[in-house]
């Protein structure tokens, strides 16, 4: 397996949503706001070469949308997918699968192109992966998520028939986070407190266990258990998971790979008297 980190831009989110209850006073410290409360986050995701297969997790932001959507994102920074991937001498019709995490629009965007009037899948040789509660979820949205799932970035994955559905395993304990077999060393975990039934690829990878942290840790800045973006749909459930995920993964020496952090693409953790805390930012090319 090889791995290579995908940059598909940047874009910018209120501070205070991103950071739940936590004071201004703290959060501004490490992610420094401008004069509209915007800090910058990334929309990075990760390319899984493995075997006679191309996996891409999540695909950014895309560019279909209209102006006055994209103008409230404020894009920048000259990192784009396509670049990303020809930097690694890959092509998009390279891509066998696309692992969706979840359908919001930041991680989704890009699965969709605008050939004229019609929709297509931008990946055509792919196949699109998803779960079946997610995808419920998301195709009748309640009004609190509606803004984030966006009916051109969902409904024509389904259409092209490249949809696929990982398959959760059932677990009577809900305190458990339960893991699905998806390719050689990548699994899934299955997580409920962002939104129904996030996915997070696992990865064993030269002897590191890697997991892709989608929006149950967004950033670094995020490692504090009572850190919870206010877009939770269930903050409390979020609070449960990421106290579970942290002890297992400071004590197994996981690797964490942050989708939203602009600064860094991955860390190490360590228990410290305050709780689990990032040890050391590392790139996925140093792994
Ligand atoms: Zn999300």
């Amino acid at each position: 397996m090889k791995l290579y980190s995908i940059e598909t831009g940047n874009f910018m989110l209120d501070g205070g949503a991103m950071f739940g209850v936590v004071p201004k006073q703290i959060w501004n410290k490490i992610n420094p706001a401008d004069e509209n409360n915007l800090c910058t986050w990334s929309m990075r995701c990760l390319l899984v070469e493995d075997g006679d297969r191309l996996i891409l997790i999540d695909n950014g932001i895309g560019n279909k949308q209209d102006d006055k959507f994209f103008g409230h994102y404020h894009l920048h920074g000259t990192a784009t997918l396509d670049g990303s991937l020809a930097a690694h001498g890959f092509h998009r019709d390279d891509i066998t699968d696309v692992f969706l995490t979840h359908l919001h629009f930041d991680h989704c965007g890009g699965s969709i192109v605008r050939n004229g009037d019609t929709l297509a899948p931008a990946f055509r040789n792919a196949t699109y992966w998803s779960n079946e509660k997610h995808w419920e979820w998301a195709v009748s949205p309640n009004d609190r998520e509606k803004a984030s799932f966006l009916k051109e970035n969902i409904i024509p994955i389904q259409q092209s028939g490249q949809l696929k559905f990982v398959a959760q395993p059932h677990h009577q304990d809900v305190g458990r986070l339960p893991l699905a077999d998806f390719a050689d060393d990548f699994q899934v975990r299955f997580v409920c407190g962002h939104t129904e039934s996030m996915m997070l690829p696992q990865l064993e990878y030269k002897g590191r266990t890697i997991v892709f942290m989608a929006d149950l840790l967004p950033s670094a800045g995020h490692i504090p258990v009572p850190y919870v973006m206010a877009y939770d749909m269930f903050p409390l459930t979020t609070l449960g998971e990421k106290k579970r995920f942290l002890a297992e993964a400071a004590e197994k020496d996981f690797i964490l790979f942050f989708e939203h952090d602009a600064q860094r693409e991955c860390c190490t953790l360590e228990q410290t008297e305050k709780g689990v805390r990032m040890k050391e930012s590392v790139r996925v090319s140093e792994i």
